[in-house]
């Protein structure tokens, strides 16, 4: 038979007897008395207890599942782990029957109360509540329909068959999240009437942040951004007039410090592109290079993507409008270049440093061109809001950004 059928085998080297203890012992070795027996037959589909193909089938610590990370950037996962089929050498397993993967373990002294109640919150102890939670040495009894409401983590487990039940409580451990963290989140979760993710201190959005990454909280984890980032974490195109238009470029260095720090791309790009549009940026980086505090690698992004971007408005700005049936106006194609090149040519003669809000200034100035009709204005104009849009996801590549789809 194949070890991973039998989730007693798990730990077990196919030619040794040896027995290896996972969570049960981690949670608490007193717990688990020498002597050992286990009961009933294995379970059926006890192969469910390795959760994802992806995860290497354990350590003595337990199955580690991989969970998509919230966060930007392409290159991390984030691990749960759900506590690791206990042995059957340091403890006594009940009652395994039917198709769930379910196991009991239950201390065999009976004066051992699990969990600890010194290690227990005293704040997140639900008498009612169906799933211990243990993270940071502590443990919460909460509710399971609740957190599963709001957090892809919990649902997963919730839908999951593979549990652990220790002295009959179901248990399971989350790591890669600070015990601080966690209880701010439950506050804000479960007490919401007391605290607002819009109102949070700094230091408690960034709590909520980092713990609704790892538990997959997408509600409050937007809300901790908007907190941190507030018209930053915009995905808009830059508009004439909006938000973030006209701020100074040292908010704009905050941000980009900050979106680095919690790994915002959104807030990266807009970020970058204020720089790029800066006048004072620019004049700064070029007489006190020291006093600007940003790192070489993004200052050559953006000088490289200054430059790209100089050439697209240059392209678009003198391209002529494309003869079309409905032309009423110049149908030779070398005359329609070179009238509206002429025509054009004061957009380009210097450097546009927002090329994304000043193509609605080209808009405006080709709707008043004599000599077009209105076919090839609509063409010119249409095409300039394309151009827009355009450059901005182009800028993704230029700016090195990467944004997944759970920030869009
Ligand atoms: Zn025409």
């Amino acid at each position: 038979m194949d070890i991973r059928q039998d989730p007693f085998d798990l730990h077990r080297s196919p030619s040794s007897s040896q027995h290896r203890v996972s969570f049960a012992e981690s949670v608490q070795p007193s717990l688990l008395a020498p002597r050992v027996r286990a009961v009933g037959p294995a379970p059926q589909q006890a192969i469910n207890l390795r959760v994802r193909n992806e995860a290497p089938a354990n350590s003595a610590a337990g199955v580690r599942v991989p969970v998509p990370s919230a966060s930007t950037s392409q290159s991390s996962t984030t691990y749960m782990r759900v506590p690791a089929p206990v042995a059957p050498s340091r403890c006594k397993v009940v009652h395994v029957t039917g198709p769930s993967a379910e196991r009991h373990v239950e201390p065999l002294a009976v004066h051992t109360v699990f969990p600890p109640r010194n290690a227990r919150s005293a704040e997140f102890w639900y008498p009612d509540g169906n799933i211990i939670i243990s993270t940071g040495g502590t443990y919460f009894k909460l509710l399971l329909s609740r957190l599963s409401r709001h957090c892809g983590y919990f649902e997963r487990i919730a839908n999951d068959r593979a549990r652990t039940m220790v002295g009959g409580q179901r248990v399971v451990e989350v790591r890669d999240l600070e015990l601080q963290d966690f209880y701010t989140f439950l506050r804000y979760l479960e007490i919401p009437m007391e605290h607002c993710v819009k109102e949070a201190p700094i230091e408690a959005a960034l709590s909520l942040l980092r713990a609704s990454r790892v538990l997959s909280c997408k509600a409050i984890g937007k809300l901790a951004e908007a907190r941190l980032l507030g018209p930053w974490s915009s995905a808009a195109v830059p508009a004439v007039r909006d938000e973030l238009a006209g701020r100074p470029y040292r908010e704009a260095l905050r941000m980009l410090e900050l979106a680095q720090d919690i790994s915002a791309p959104l807030a990266r790009k807009q970020a970058l592109y204020a720089l790029l549009t800066d006048d004072q940026f620019w004049t700064d980086v070029a007489s006190r290079r020291a006093q600007v505090a940003i790192s070489d690698a993004d200052l050559l992004l953006l000088y490289r993507a200054r430059a790209a971007m100089q050439e697209k408005w240059r392209v678009h700005v003198l391209t002529p409008p494309k003869a079309c049936a409905n032309c009423g106006c110049i149908s030779d194609e070398g005359a329609r270049a070179v009238l509206w090149s002429g025509q054009m040519a004061k957009y380009t003669g210097t450097e546009v440093r927002d090329p994304v809000r000043s193509v609605e200034g080209v808009r405006t100035a080709v709707k008043g061109l004599a000599t077009w009709c209105g076919a090839c204005v609509d063409e010119r104009t249409h095409a300039s809001g394309e151009a827009r849009d355009r450059w901005w996801r182009e800028l993704d590549e230029l700016l090195g950004i990467v944004v997944l789809e759970a920030h869009t």
